[in-house]
């Protein structure tokens, strides 16, 4: 069947202009001013509101076990939430079980992805060692599609990978063409202060903020990019909270290091002063990097306005209030570290972002399609244009919202954004071509989410270049 988009102003990183989008089957098949519509057309009439290529979410945490607990989404409900939420493509992160193979572990994570609304790739993370890892990784990348892993330097013993680990596997990835993903904080540091501070009794959520001081997140953020430069590898600065951190990445893309950031909703959107909300409701509130003193904010938002940050990444790492964050009750550092946003994180970007006007329409479509597609390699996403993906958000900016946790398709007890309203209103998510939400209501099929077999870098020579111009 044909599908006509008529009437709509569609938004690309390259323009905003008047048009009628045509999808035959899944593909986006004409962009013109007027297509005439004939008998048996399928026509969505998008007068008044905006055209969007679907969002792109690279930062997720569905169905991952983590700190003796797991995540409370999902691929069923996590990616429903993030159709709802006009996010059209996800890519989760693995969690591989010590001493598992990487790709019994891609493969075991493509079938917990077998009921996903949407489309999904995977970041392979690597949270050890070996020598089998670097055989492993020209397989991942060639069979599997892995174009994208990650690395963590902080929490010891789960997921932390020392210098030596770090620039060996970085430059077995920068050599494939595979962008190394980077959770930048001073594992070893954090925890001696994490340790000082429960020996002297302080254990309210508040403290987690303070034991994660921005410095340490800049120090292993520097460090992360020197090792990149020196493995010669493209890297990807995860979830980036501060304008310490911040600087780092501007110094690196400066002397030409193939540097890439990402922030997250909660920078740009809360801060510090919610994780000592009473009665532990700043336990809600617990992620890492922290929430930041607000004034760091503005400096975030700068950086997406200036290229410095590429994308906006959701980090959707949700844990139930009542009987998970609540492990941590007596013990900040027992709160399982995530924050919920993959429902949400499209709606606060435009409306924090473009409504409010700290980003133009254009930022805000190549922060969360153009750029994720490009940087992980998503080569039919990200865009619309003739031959993509028929993946389209229509938004009608002239109705507003209020966030809540009763009417949200997370599998959660409470939504971080309680209570906000958000202008822009959803109509219509089509993922490949077809209608899946439709005025807030999730209509599509589980299982119809197809797992991506991403390009490597290499692939996409215009990507350094164009991403060095913006500095
Ligand atoms: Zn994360």
């Amino acid at each position: 069947m044909r599908t006509i988009i008529q009437n709509g102003t569609v938004v690309t990183a390259g323009g905003v202009f008047k048009a009628d989008v045509e999808i035959q089957g899944t593909t986006i098949t004409s962009i013109a001013q007027k297509i005439k519509p004939e008998i048996g057309d399928r026509l969505i009439d998008a007068s008044h509101q905006y055209v969007l290529p679907g969002g792109i979410d690279v930062h997720t945490h569905l169905a991952w076990p983590f700190q003796s607990t797991g995540t409370a989404d999902d691929f069923v409900s996590g990616t429903k939430a993030a159709a709802v939420g006009g996010i059209t493509s996800i890519i989760n992160f693995t969690n591989p079980k010590r001493g598992a193979s990487l790709i019994d572990t891609q493969k075991e994570w493509i079938e917990k992805g077998k009921l996903s609304a949407i489309d999904y790739g995977l970041h392979a993370i690597i949270n050890e060692y070996s020598d089998r890892v670097l055989e492993e990784l020209p397989i991942l990348a060639e069979e599997y599609g892995v174009s994208s892993i990650k690395l963590f330097m902080a929490y010891k013993g789960e997921l932390m990978v020392n210098d030596l680990e770090m620039y060996k596997i970085m430059k077995k990835a920068g050599e494939l063409g595979v962008i190394t993903n980077v959770h930048a904080e001073n594992g070893d540091v954090i925890d001696e202060l994490v340790k000082q501070a429960i020996a002297e009794g302080k254990t309210d959520p508040i403290y987690h903020g303070y034991t994660r001081p921005t410095i340490m997140e800049a120090e292993a953020t520097g460090r992360a990019l020197a090792i990149a430069e020196a493995a010669d590898a493209p890297v990807y600065i995860v979830h980036v909270s501060c304008a310490d951190a911040l600087q780092k990445v501007n110094e690196a893309k400066k002397r030409g290091v193939k540097a890439f950031a990402e922030t997250c909703p909660h920078y740009l959107v809360l801060d510090i002063s919610y994780l000592d909300l009473p009665d532990f409701e700043g336990g809600k509130y617990v992620c890492s990097p922290p929430l930041r003193e607000k004034w760091n904010q503005d400096v975030l938002w700068n950086g997406i306005r200036n290229g410095l940050i590429s994308v906006v990444g959701s980090d959707h790492c949700p844990f139930q209030f009542e009987g998970q964050k609540t492990l941590g009750k007596d013990d900040f550092s027992k709160i399982p570290n995530g924050m919920p946003g993959l429902e949400d994180i499209f709606p606060l970007l435009y409306h924090f972002g473009v409504h409010e006007g700290r980003i133009s329409l254009q930022k805000f479509v190549e922060a969360i399609s153009t750029a994720p597609a490009e940087l992980f390699g998503l080569s039919k996403k990200g865009s619309i244009s003739v031959g993509k993906d028929g993946d389209i958000v229509i938004l009608d900016p002239n109705r507003s919202r209020v966030i809540s946790a009763e009417t949200q398709y997370q599998n959660l007890d409470y939504n971080a954004y309680e209570g906000m309203e958000v202008q822009g209103v959803i109509t219509h998510v089509l993922s490949r071509g077809e209608i899946i939400v439709k005025d807030g209501h999730f209509i599509g099929e589980l299982g119809r989410g197809k797992y991506i077999l991403r390009d490597r870098l290499q692939k996409t020579p215009s990507l350094n270049q164009q991403k060095e111009m913006q500095v």
